[in-house]
């Protein structure tokens, strides 16, 4: 079997982490990235240190609105996938390179697999719902990280075959986890302490492009009770420079920013955190599993589970909201959501089977 797999950002490393090496073992696999994320913080630091095949092709086509994102991966991919004729093409989560692999697959007659198929906000406003919903509908084979994800599927009227899979990103974060609790040295160069300070990500369109959005963000940072944490990614960093507003994050005393990190990097900050606030989607995710409780910055998720498992908080841009989930108390209980960190074996498994 020869398989196609688009990438092009930051997350989609992680989860192609899972499944790369576990698909090469077995079938032919051409990696190509779309370059939506291009520069080593986001990119290049991922391959090396979790050990992702080198990409076969690099498109570089990371600049400019989603539209134009969108439309240059298209009209580079179609005729990329026509000279690779691959069996299936084979893309992960919600982002630009997601919905132009997909679509630029299934119009030439391609069969798509999406992993992290069925995961709803339902929140349209997110471009990232809009991507979901496109590739699922396109997809000839849906494997899902919950039963959750399922469920939305059946409400859609896909009849595309769906798998149980679990998570991709679970198998990542279940072995470096454990490393992480270990290393403290990028605690040391933050100048925090275990258990005493709140890591930050934010960058969803939603949070930093619009400017009283963003003006809200700072002041919420501004009232938190602790120090805290910000790996910057470049979109929010941008924005803030334009804005202005970048000056008073430097000038609170109690906010170490820094520059995005890498995974391991950024795993170890995280199991040693007294709590995660993030507008990431997979972060919410790794927050749950490493036993952080974790405040969301959006008023809608799609991993619903960990909300309902009262180990994550929606609470929008609402600086009491924030503070008072940060005072709450954490569950007892911590029930496996997302699976038993096999995904990746399970994915590589459903597309074999699909394929013949
Ligand atoms: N991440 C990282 N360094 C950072 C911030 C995040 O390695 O400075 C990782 C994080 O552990 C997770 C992934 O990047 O695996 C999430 O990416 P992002 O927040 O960009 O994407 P989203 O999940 O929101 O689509």
């Amino acid at each position: 079997m020869r398989v196609v797999t688009v990438i092009g950002n930051r997350p989609q490393f992680v989860k192609a982490a899972a499944v790369s090496r576990l698909l090469r073992a077995e079938h032919e696999e051409v990696l190509v990235h779309t370059g939506q994320h291009y520069d080593d913080e986001l990119s290049a630091v991922f391959f090396s240190e979790l050990g992702i095949p080198r990409p076969d092709r690099e498109l570089r086509l990371g600049t400019g609105t989603n539209a134009e994102q969108t439309a240059r991966m298209l009209a580079a991919l179609a005729p990329l996938l026509g000279e690779l004729a691959p069996d299936l093409v084979l893309v992960y989560g919600d982002t630009n390179s997601t919905l132009a692999g997909g679509l630029a697959a299934a119009q030439d007659g391609f069969p798509v697999a999406h992993v992290e198929a069925g995961m709803r906000s339902f929140d349209r406003r997110m471009p990232e719902e809009v991507n979901r919903v496109l590739t699922d509908h396109l997809s000839s084979l849906l494997l899902c990280s919950s039963s959750v994800a399922i469920d939305n599927l059946a409400r859609e009227g896909v009849t595309a075959p769906v798998e149980l899979v679990g998570d991709v990103m679970v198998d990542v974060a279940l072995l470096v986890q454990p490393r992480a609790r270990e290393d403290i040295k990028p605690l040391e160069a933050a100048g925090v302490a275990p258990g005493e300070y709140l890591l930050v990500t934010a960058h969803r369109a939603g949070n930093v492009d619009d400017p009283a959005r963003l003006e809200r963000l700072v002041a919420l940072l501004e009232t938190l009770p602790a120090q805290v944490v910000l790996p910057l990614h470049p979109r929010t960093r941008a924005r803030l420079e334009e804005t202005g507003l970048l000056a008073r994050l430097e000038a609170a005393s109690h906010v170490v920013l820094l520059p995005p990190v890498g995974y391991l990097e950024f795993t170890a900050l995280l199991v040693h955190a007294r709590a995660m606030l993030t507008d990431s989607g997979g972060v919410q995710k790794e927050a749950y599993l490493a036993g952080i409780p974790c405040v969301t910055l959006r008023d809608t998720t799609e991993w619903v589970e960990t909300v309902d498992a009262g180990w994550n908080t929606l609470v929008d841009l609402d600086p009491d909201a924030a503070l008072t989930a940060l005072e709450g108390r954490v569950p007892d209980e911590r029930p496996e959501l997302y699976g038993d960190g096999q995904a990746g074996e399970r994915v590589v498994a459903a597309l074999a089977r699909f394929s013949v």
